[in-house]
């Protein structure tokens, strides 16, 4: 059994909880976890707005700890190496997705790393508010040493998240990039694209986020609730990335990409949202979207991080502190992620 921390129900207070984690498998790594990251998706889940959840439920999928196991067969990891877990804890492996390293695609479902199961569909997952997680080694993530840990956890959602489409969408020097929402995946999506050579606008609804915005290294920002926001940015982005997490007028926001452009959706609002085929037509533009990443891009965006030394601005805080910082984050006051520190747990 593993210390851990719970929602019982969709209204409940998180609270601590015992949770089993299975035997250690020949191919497994056993970690201690030191940081977990607070994801919007935690949210989601726990106050079951996506509906679906399972309880109880124990969230966390930003996880960086030290390996205090390794199987006989495992050949990547080491006890005290570090190691971190993102949104997957394993998939089927054979897939055309999942042959492509796609694992986040994977035809049959992959097992997510909590409200999931593992690939028996029977045994849970619990996440990483916990103070350790057992997984196989080709979901572990290898974490290069001297970073601060607590601010590299938020890259394994929130970065890969940013990360993968801007891959995808051959974001490079000269590119103009639109970022929409500065939140956790919003600040690492204007870090990212800035690093890769992009021209970066940051579209805030929030209009106090201006410093910050060109801090983390955005070019222009636009304070969506001003008059004429959208006209100054008429026809501008060759990718617009929204990480926005409730409901806004999709509409509205394609009247700023490109002729060819795309915009992309990585925040998931609960709420189906209104399109209108004038605002894709006009532009040839495409409407898209993109979930987390796979493994190996996953490995390649945090070797990529730990070499540029980029990584999340984080608020730590105590897990008894969980319940507030959600509050806060539906309020938007977050800079720009929280993250548990497990010795408090
Ligand atoms: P977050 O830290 O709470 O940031 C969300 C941001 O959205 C806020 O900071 C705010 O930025 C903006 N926003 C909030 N309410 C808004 C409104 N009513 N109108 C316009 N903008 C608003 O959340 P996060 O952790 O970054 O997650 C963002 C979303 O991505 C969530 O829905 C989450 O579930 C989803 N997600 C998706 C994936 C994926 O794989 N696709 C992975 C992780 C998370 P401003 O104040 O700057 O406007
Ligand atoms: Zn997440
Ligand atoms: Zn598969």
């Amino acid at each position: 059994m593993t210390r851990a921390y719970a929602a019982s129900a969709p209204a409940a207070r998180l609270a601590p909880i015992d949770v089993p984690r299975r035997a250690l498998g020949p191919r497994d790594v056993e970690l201690a976890i030191d940081w977990c990251g607070v994801c919007h998706s935690d949210l989601h889940q726990v106050r079951d707005e996506w509906g679906g959840a399972v309880f109880p439920m124990v969230p966390g999928h930003e996880i960086v700890g030290r390996v205090t196991r390794a199987g006989a067969a495992v050949k990547g990891f080491r006890e005290g190496d570090l190691a971190g877990v993102g949104c997957l804890v394993d998939s089927c492996r054979t897939c055309e997705p999942c042959r492509h390293d796609l694992q986040q695609f994977c035809a049959t479902g992959p097992a997510w790393t909590y409200n999931s199961t593992e690939m028996d569909r029977k045994t849970p997952t619990y996440g990483g508010y916990s103070k350790a997680i057992v997984v196989d080694e080709a979901f572990a993530l290898r974490i290069a040493p001297g970073q601060d840990l607590s601010r590299v956890a938020p890259l394994l959602c929130a970065g890969i998240t940013t990360w993968s489409p801007l891959r995808h969408w051959k974001v490079g020097k000269g590119s103009r990039v639109g970022v929409v929402g500065l939140g956790g995946l919003g600040h690492m999506a204007v870090k990212l694209a800035a690093a890769l050579g992009a021209e970066v606008t940051l579209l805030s609804h929030s209009a106090s986020k201006e410093a910050d915005a060109r801090r983390l290294g955005a070019h222009e920002f636009v304070a969506t609730s001003a008059p004429g926001a959208f006209r100054r940015v008429a026809g501008r982005f060759d990718l617009l990335l929204d990480t926005v997490s409730a409901e806004h007028d999709l509409n509205r926001y394609l009247g700023a990409v490109k002729v060819d452009g795309a915009m992309v959706l990585v925040g998931v609002p609960p709420q189906p949202a209104p399109l209108n085929a004038f605002s894709l037509i006009g532009g040839r533009k495409t409407l898209a979207g993109s979930l987390i990443g796979g493994i190996a891009e996953t490995q390649e965006m945090l070797d990529f991080c730990a070499e540029r030394k980029i990584a999340a601005d984080v608020e730590v805080i105590p897990v008894q502190a969980i319940d507030a910082a959600y509050d806060r984050m539906v309020k938007g006051d977050v800079r720009y992620r929280f993250v548990i520190d497990l010795a408090t747990l």
